[in-house]
């Protein structure tokens, strides 16, 4: 049995505990909040990613599409509020034609099921306000109740009997001994899963290529729209983002968003974004009269944990070793949440 510590309780951390402890080891989860699950995890769009975007034979390619299957069968397992609402990524214009269908060659190339080109009557028959030139629709794209996702975790983890040190930030090391807020820890195996600090914690074993800075994303709530299924533009090549959509939640809201804003720093969470901005992504979608029924107003922000190596952006997930018993997740931005349990089970194949 060995000692594994987690560093970071996010739902990457949480599924990496969780799989250490059911492979039987002695696991710890460290974590600087009061509570798991209130950094980047449930500061999101609560997407179920397909794998559509990602470069063929990319770790984000592989680990989405597998996380995909893998969130499926956990949610079905442990009674997490999910919802196959499927997904249009809508072209609207002549010239978007074309990206949508590289997405789809992509996509295809990426083994991702249940793609589909579809018209504009297709996507006006679901979602009547929208208009588009053509669309693909993804079959296999859901939504995730992540508050209540972290819920079930917690209480796997507790099932387990992963010790979860909550308000216990990693601050140091000496030689083997992990240096926290709430004393020292000694373990044979250590995992940083620290999210937007996860460059801080490879710091500490001399690892400093790698640096992140957030890039943040704000969103706004509406009430007004009835949407049974997220509608994603096709994405910002600028940021290299997926572009501001429109997600139904579990409640009575549709959010809309993410901006992409540079932050001013890693826990930065006011909304910054002018209203101007969402409006005038909006317009390229609905026609002025249903941007005015929206109301639109306020609703949160996350931080995405942007890599760079060196200066140079990395656009895969990256994952190192190093010292040979400390492992390093670095860059787990989207789709990170749906490739979760498939980032958990990689890492374990390196322990
Ligand atoms: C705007 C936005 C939209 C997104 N939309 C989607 C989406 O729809 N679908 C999708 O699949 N992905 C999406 N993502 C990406 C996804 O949210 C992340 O990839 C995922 O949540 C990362 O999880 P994590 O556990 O690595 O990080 P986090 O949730 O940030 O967890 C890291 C944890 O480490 C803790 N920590 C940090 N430093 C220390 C320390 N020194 N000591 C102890 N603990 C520490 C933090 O407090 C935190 O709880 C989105 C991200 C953003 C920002």
């Amino acid at each position: 049995m060995k000692r594994i510590a987690v560093i970071g309780g996010g739902i990457v951390g949480c599924h990496i505990a969780l799989v250490c402890a059911q492979k039987g080891d002695e696991v710890f989860l460290l974590e600087l909040n009061e509570k798991t699950g209130q950094e980047t995890s449930t500061r999101n769009s609560c997407v179920l990613h397909a794998g559509i975007y990602y470069n063929p034979g990319s770790l984000k390619a592989n680990l989405c599409v597998e996380g995909n299957a893998l969130s499926r069968e956990f949610f079905d397992r442990y009674g997490v509020d999910f919802r196959n609402t499927g997904k249009y990524i809508i072209a609207r214009n002549e010239d978007e034609i074309a990206e949508i269908d590289g997405l789809l060659d992509t996509a295809l190339r990426n083994g991702v099921p249940g793609m589909e080109r579809v018209t504009p009557a297709r996507v006006a028959s679901q979602v009547p306000l929208v208009h588009c030139t053509g669309a693909l629709y993804s079959g296999t794209t859901g939504i995730i109740d992540t508050a209540g996702y972290m819920s079930v975790m917690n209480g796997l983890l507790f099932q387990q009997n992963v010790t979860v040190l909550t308000s216990c930030r990693v601050t140091g090391v000496s030689g083997t001994l992990l240096e926290t807020e709430r004393g020292t820890l000694d373990a044979d195996i250590i995992v940083n899963a620290a999210g937007l600090y996860c460059d801080d914690i490879a710091r500490l074993w001399g690892i400093t290529e790698y640096s992140i800075i957030p890039l943040k994303g704000d969103y706004y709530y509406t009430t007004k729209l009835d949407l049974g299924i997220p509608v994603y533009p096709v994405p910002n090549h600028r940021h290299k983002t997926l572009g501001i959509h429109l997600t139904p939640t579990f409640g009575i809201e549709t959010i809309i968003g993410p901006s992409e804003t540079p932050s001013s720093g890693k826990n930065n969470y006011q909304i910054e974004t002018p209203r101007e901005i969402f409006e005038q992504s909006l317009l390229s979608m609905v026609n002025r009269e249903t941007l005015a029924m929206l109301e639109m107003y306020e609703g949160f922000s996350g931080n995405r944990p942007r890599a760079y190596r060196n200066g140079v952006r990395c656009d895969d997930f990256v994952f190192i070793k190093k010292p040979d018993n400390v492992i390093h997740c670095i860059g787990i931005e989207s789709p990170g949440l749906t490739s979760a349990p498939a980032i958990a089970r990689h890492v374990y194949s390196l322990i």
